[in-house]
Formats: structure tokens, sequence, C-alpha cells
């Protein structure tokens, strides 16, 4: 079973409606197809993200956890919906194991494997202060009249996959002009709630994703989240206007935390909080490990073995077990079997306990670029008015050069060495240009006092 689309509606449904071997793809690649046939650079801008941080250099990467700031919006049609502060604590529980390589299950990965474990440390905690400076826990609650944010044309969906498989042009040709839109719960004009600042919090929706089938309510997606695609005020000619307000991660209710006691059809196979492990991967930049295409697709990076398929169930009501997945190999030159345990593959949540080496590489780099936002987590909470914080990396900067942007008067910028040490400090408006070539390579972090916006010409940090 998956993180994603479909796996149940193959089990409910395979008699009547889906052949067995109809693969339904995860979310994100419906995600990505809708994004694809709306707006022609997408991809691109994607890519570039991607291989920017998958080339950028390691020296930074090794250093102190990273620590996330998160806030979860429960949106609820049903009281059982409305589910507990335990069970969001659990799932935010799951996610430090994972990303911190603790989780217990760590001794299972394969001795094949265990040269290329890596261990992101990364780490999540519920945001402690909302965007307005208010003390907060991290939850929003939000009941809706909306019963299922799943509000599409199931037929055509499936004829989508039946016709393309994993082709994202196929899709996005077959579904472009049909107006599907999963991004419903992340506005309060469509039912849901609002994001907060996309760049400085990881917004988790968790919301009814099913679709009722004729046999009842199903899970339709289990979670998708978009790709970092650069900083807000990156060169983005060809997304949406309204792009940011999608960004983050979405999770179906039933899939969210761990033993969650509401998982009905998804009860030992996916109710282990690793659907939004896998989710926050992709959030982070990571793309399943079969690469969405048989041995000739990556996933760009070299220790995730090649597979040319995902280890989900191909035949209908039937889930291999992780013993059962241990002989997969399908992709024979690289002398590897797939590598199951990857919690980008789609095996069941049990079979999962790793990320690789590259893979954390790639998403600290992330951290250190697109989401660079996510780091000093919004706004700090001092007596100074509008006081933020941001790390950089020189000379990461283009032109090694902070541009001041977006504020509205004059403001203070300083910029501490990582011991702390006061290194520049001046009086700064719109418009200004600080050159920082003098200071040596490393990390820094920037501080604006009654600031709003702080920008790298080139590569733009909100702050
Ligand atoms: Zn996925």
């Amino acid at each position: 079973m998956n993180k994603c689309i479909g796996f149940v509606i193959v089990m409910v449904l395979a008699q009547s409606v889906l052949l067995a071997q109809d693969v339904l793809p995860c979310g994100n690649v419906l995600s990505k197809a809708l994004l694809s046939s709306q707006y022609e650079q997408y991809e691109t801008l994607v890519e570039q993200a991607y291989q920017d941080a998958a080339s950028s250099q390691v020296e930074f990467r090794d250093g102190d956890t990273l620590i996330i700031p998160v806030v979860i919006h429960v949106i609820h049609n049903t009281p059982q919906q409305n589910i507990s502060d335990e069970l969001i604590q659990g799932q935010l529980d799951v996610l430090n194991e994972d990303f911190l390589r603790t989780n217990a299950d760590a001794a299972l990965t394969r001795d094949i494997f265990l040269d290329v474990a890596g261990t992101p440390n990364i780490q999540f905690a519920l945001a402690s202060i909302d965007p307005d400076g208010n003390a907060t826990d991290g939850i929003t609650r939000t009941e809706t009249t909306v019963e299922s944010f799943i509000n599409i044309d199931i037929s055509l969906i499936l004829e989508a996959f039946a016709v393309c498989g994993f082709d994202v042009d196929c899709i996005a040709e077959y579904l472009g002009d049909t107006g599907l839109d999963l991004d419903l719960m992340k506005s309060s004009a469509t039912g849901g709630v609002d994001p907060w600042d996309v760049n400085s919090y990881l917004n988790i929706w968790v919301c009814n994703l099913s679709l009722d089938v004729g046999t009842g309510p199903t899970p339709f997606i289990l979670g998708f989240a978009y790709p970092p695609v650069g900083a807000p005020n990156f060169p983005t000619e060809g997304l949406p206007e309204n792009y940011w307000e999608k960004d983050g991660v979405v999770i179906h209710w039933e899939a969210f935390g761990k033993d969650n006691p509401n998982a009905g059809l998804l009860a030992g196979t996916n109710d282990s909080g690793r659907t939004c492990t896998h989710e926050v991967g992709h959030y982070l930049g990571l793309r399943h490990i079969w690469g969405d295409g048989d041995c000739t697709m990556d996933d760009g990076l070299t220790d995730t073995p090649s597979a040319g398929s995902n280890s989900q169930s191909q035949e209908a009501g039937s889930v291999p077990t992780c013993q059962s997945l241990h002989t997969k190999d399908s992709c024979v030159d690289d002398m590897l079997p797939d590598m199951i345990e990857n919690y980008m593959d789609y095996s069941i949540e049990s079979c999962q306990n790793m990320f690789t080496v590259e893979q954390s590489n790639l998403m600290r780099a992330m951290l250190e670029g697109p989401r660079a936002g996510l780091l000093n987590g919004g706004l700090t909470n001092t007596n100074e008015e509008h006081v933020v914080q941001q790390h950089i990396k020189i000379p990461s900067l283009i032109n090694n050069t902070l541009a001041i942007t977006g504020l509205s008067d004059n403001h203070a910028v300083y910029l501490f060495d990582m011991q702390g040490n006061l290194v520049l400090s001046r009086q700064a408006v719109s418009g200004d240009e600080i050159s920082v070539s003098h200071l040596a390579s490393g990390q820094y972090v920037v501080r604006v006092v009654k600031g709003q916006t702080l920008a790298g010409v080139g590569r733009t940090f909100k702050l």
C-alpha cells in the first residue's frame, strides 16, 4: 500500500472498475501533472531547484540539527476527523524519529544498505508563535461543511491513469482542462483554512480526502506535497499567482499520526505515520526512488538503487510482506535489490525505515536554499517590534550581495557568524544592497529589526 492515490480504491473497486494491474500513482504525480498542464514552466522550476540542491556543496550539511516549525491545520466535518492533540504529537514523534534515524526499526535496514543509510538530522516542532506574534500550540482547528476535499470525477482520473500510467505529460494532457483542483483545503473561501506564512512554517493540512465510490467513503489520496521551487520572489514566470498559498503538505485524516484509531481500511498498512514522513520528504525535495518510470528513469541520486517500479501491490487486495519484497529487483543491472526500506518507495509502512545519505544531504541543501525561511520559524518573540532572522550561506548569495526589499521604513540589519559574533551591522531601506564579499565562506544569521523582508539578489528570502 502506498501514500497516495487509489490503492484502497484498487482494493474496493477491483472487481468492477479497475483491473488489478492498473497501478495508480501518488497524489504528487497528479498535482504535478495538473500544474504542468496549466503552467508551462512548472517542471523546469522544480528541476532547477532540485539540481541546485543536488549540486550544492556539502560543507555546511553536517552541522546542527535543523529545526522546522510546523503548524497542523485540522479541518473536520465530523467529530472523528477532529483528531486529538495526542495523535498530532504522535505524528511529530514519528517525523522526528525518522528524520533523526532514531526510529526503532532502523535496525531492520538490510546490511546491504547500511553504508548508504543517512541521517537527515532534521527535527520538527509545533510552532510556538503564530504569524501575528502570539503564542500558539501550533494547531488550528476548523469545522467545515465540506464532506470531502476530493471533488473530482473519479472515472476521469482512473481513465487517465489507465491510459498514461505514470507519464506526467500524458496525464497533464488528459486532465489539463478539466479544472481539477486538489487544493481546496488551503483556502477559507473553499471550506478550508488559509496557510500561515509558507516561508516560515511547514503547513500540514489534515482533512478528508475520501471519495464515495458507491461502497461508502474510501480514501482516495493519502497525501501530497509541493516540492521546493525556489524562494518567494524567485523568478517564477509560469507559476500561478497564488502558488505560494498552496505550499505545504496535505494528509488524509485516517492516514495521519501513529496508531491512528480511525485508520479504517488503512489499518495495518498506513497507520504508523509514514505517509507524513513520505510527503515531508517530497516537501523537502525528494523524489520517488523509482523515478516515476521504468529502469531508464531515476530519482537523480546515486545511492538509491535503480528501481523500475514502486513496491506497491500490483494485485488488488494483496499486500506483499516485507520479506517477500526483499527479493524484488526490478532493475538487475545495478546488482542491488530494490530499496523497499526507503520512505520514498510505496512499500507498506512497516517495511520502511530509512533515507539515504544523498537524500539526507539533498533535504538539508533545500533547507539552505528554497526552504531556508523555515530554519528560524517565523517571527522571534522579543521585545523588539518585528524582529526576524534568517540563516544564509555565503557565498551562495548571488554576487555576494544582500538586497533589501519590502521594508516600509528604515531598519537595522545585523549579520552574525555561527559563533554569535556580530560581523556586520547597518541601517538599511528598501533598495539597498549590502556587500558581504569581504566575509569568509560559511553560514551566517541575518537579523532584521522592524523589517519584513530581506532578500539575496537572485535568491530572495522572505523573513
Ligand atoms: Zn509520493
